[in-house]
């Protein structure tokens, strides 16, 4: 007799890999979150899947911070090809890896898990997948930008440190705590102890997050990048005043939204060019379905499922 087959749902949580059901298509690859139903992940990585042929699902897990051992050890246990990890599990997820790769590591922060012969190895897409974003969107590679990043959380480290090894021009870190700037912006000295000279300006800067100090910097830098949630929610300021801005800088809102915004908004307000994250979202996607399955990415099934 053919064994019963359970319906798909949204989103799934512990309780269910705890007493798993596999539907039609089985589920072996996931994102978790808490919050998670926001997610887009599933309708690219879904359509990518279906594309390639690879008989799979990609599905929403809403794991909280107290399940998220559990949940791990669970998807080990059942053979998944891997999971994504969105707030808040970047960082806890860190020690229960088997093998963080170096930009894990240095990053302190986890985006994709491949599970392997059962064990479990990191790897953090963002910043390359940010990388990539801002190629496609600007035509332009960080190699030639002076870059400015809002925060210095996990997203703004991922940013700062590809930054840093793709050697940007100058890098120009600023943040709510300023001790975090200052500790990001020490982590990366090294990176920039190279000749490329600017004239007056240092190539590699903490700032405060104040006006004064922000004004000054723009007149320096080609690219702002937001990396703060601010803009997620309705009501929000745009982190930069458009007064601040300027026709000259390109700007890159590392959150996605089918409307347009805040920073955006001023960005264009100033004459500036601007575009939010999707880019991001679609590369670090991307490069995750590439670790998962050791093949390109259809990227523009990926794009277009996005849309
Ligand atoms: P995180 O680790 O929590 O860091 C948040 C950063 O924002 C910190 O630097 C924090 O400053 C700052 N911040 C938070 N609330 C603030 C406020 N009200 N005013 C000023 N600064 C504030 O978060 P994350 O993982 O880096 O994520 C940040 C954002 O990146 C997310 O909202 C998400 O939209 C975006 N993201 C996008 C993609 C993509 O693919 N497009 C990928 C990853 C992340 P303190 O240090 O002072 O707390």
């Amino acid at each position: 007799m053919k064994k019963k087959r359970a319906v798909a749902k949204e989103v799934y949580t512990l309780a269910d890999l705890k007493d798993w059901h596999d539907v039609d298509r089985p589920i072996r690859l996931g994102v978790f979150g808490d919050p998670v139903a926001h997610s887009l992940s599933p309708q690219m990585q879904n359509a990518a899947l279906k594309h390639c042929k690879i008989d799979m699902q990609y599905a929403r897990f809403h794991i909280s911070p107290n399940e998220l051992r559990d949940a791990i050890d669970l998807i080990r246990k059942m053979e998944f090809v891997g999971v994504n990890l969105t707030i808040p599990h970047k960082v806890a997820a860190l020690e229960l890896l088997d093998t963080p790769d170096e930009n894990v590591k240095r990053v302190g922060a986890v985006n994709v898990i491949k599970v392997e012969g059962g064990k479990l190895r990191g790897f953090n897409t963002d910043g390359r997948g940010f990388a990539r974003a801002i190629r496609e969107e600007f035509s332009v590679d960080l190699r030639d930008l002076r870059v400015m990043i809002l925060g210095a959380g996990g997203a703004a480290r991922a940013i700062a440190l590809q930054c840093a090894k793709e050697n940007c021009e100058r890098l120009v870190i600023t943040n709510r705590s300023f001790e975090k700037a200052q500790k990001l912006a020490d982590e990366l000295r090294d990176f920039f102890a190279g000749p490329k000279v600017l004239g007056p300006v240092a190539r590699l800067q903490a700032i405060p997050s104040e006006e004064a100090a922000i004004r000054f910097q723009i007149g320096h830098v080609d690219l702002v990048v937001n990396a703060t949630p601010i803009g997620l929610n309705r009501g929000d300021q745009s982190p930069i005043p458009s007064r601040l801005l300027a026709p000259h800088v390109m700007v890159y809102d590392t959150i996605y939204s089918a409307e347009r915004t805040p920073l955006v908004s001023a960005a264009i307000e100033a004459g500036a060019r601007a575009t939010s994250g999707l880019s991001m979202l679609l590369h670090q996607g991307a490069l995750a379905f590439e670790i998962w399955f050791q093949r390109e990415a259809p990227l523009d099934v990926m794009r277009k499922a996005l849309l």
